[in-house]
């Protein structure tokens, strides 16, 4: 079994077909998704979504980018909803970006660490380009855990990351042929800290690379990085899935 910890199934790009999509994922043996809501559109979708599929499971957060623009609004929806989600986020800090400032966006990872610590939920984190400021944020304020999702730091950054208890996600940039750094971290990271994602629709995995991202395409990620690793494709979708069970605690 596959477990996709990270796909915007209510995004624009992938609702409209997403009944299509969830069975073709379940062909390819995904049986359970996180689905990030990333505005409070997405979120009452994602909640519908849920209760149609019970294997679909919410996450909330405005991202980094966009918390110049409604991160007041979507805070008190998102505080709202808090007991139906399955962890907070992604929230976090994209300096490469910068869509909104660095200060208004370490402000709200601080408040979302503190909403997800108050209800015991793990959170997402998002983080480009500003490792430094996550760490220190996150050693002020305490958390509850999480993951670092979509990782594409340096093995340094990562094992900082496995140190503080976090998980870390793999998505399709992993299997990029030039992404070396990355294939070195896909093997260094100890098999029990160790998601998978697919970050749909963005960032679609080797052989799909520049197409339409849907979780179906999880598998290949798995392949490639279980190759990586030197072990089977089952024993890391085994390993991988187990590890988003006990973070986001599914069956709870
Ligand atoms: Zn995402």
């Amino acid at each position: 079994m596959l477990i996709d910890s990270h796909a915007h199934l209510t995004s624009s790009d992938l609702y409209e077909e997403v009944d299509a999509i969830l069975l073709k994922a379940k062909g390819a043996g995904v049986e359970k998704i996180l689905n990030i809501a990333t505005d409070p559109e997405s979120l009452k979708r994602g909640l519908l979504l849920s209760h149609k599929y019970p294997w679909v499971f919410n996450a909330a957060s405005t991202t980094p980018h966009d918390v110049e623009k409604e991160g007041a609004l979507y805070f008190d929806e998102i505080a709202k909803h808090v007991g139906q989600l399955k962890a907070v986020g992604e929230t976090g800090l994209d300096y490469y970006y910068e869509h909104s400032p660095k200060k208004l966006q370490q402000e709200y990872l601080v408040k979302y660490l503190e909403l997800a610590k108050a209800n015991h939920l793990p959170v997402v984190i998002h983080c480009r380009d500003a490792f430094k400021d996550f760490f220190s944020i996150l050693d002020e304020t305490g958390h509850s855990g999480g993951v670092l999702h979509c990782f594409t730091g340096t093995i340094d950054e990562a094992k900082q990351v496995i140190d503080r208890g976090f998980y870390l996600s793999l998505s399709g940039i992993a299997t990029f042929k030039k992404s070396f750094e990355l294939h070195e971290v896909a093997k260094y990271v100890p098999l029990d800290r160790l998601l998978i994602e697919t970050d749909a629709p963005y960032l679609a995995p080797q052989p799909y690379r520049g197409r339409t991202n849907e979780p179906a395409f999880l598998k290949a990620t798995a392949e490639i990085l279980a190759d990586f690793r030197g072990i089977s494709f089952q024993e890391l979708a085994q390993a991988t899935a187990k590890n988003a069970e006990t973070l986001f605690n599914f069956e709870r």
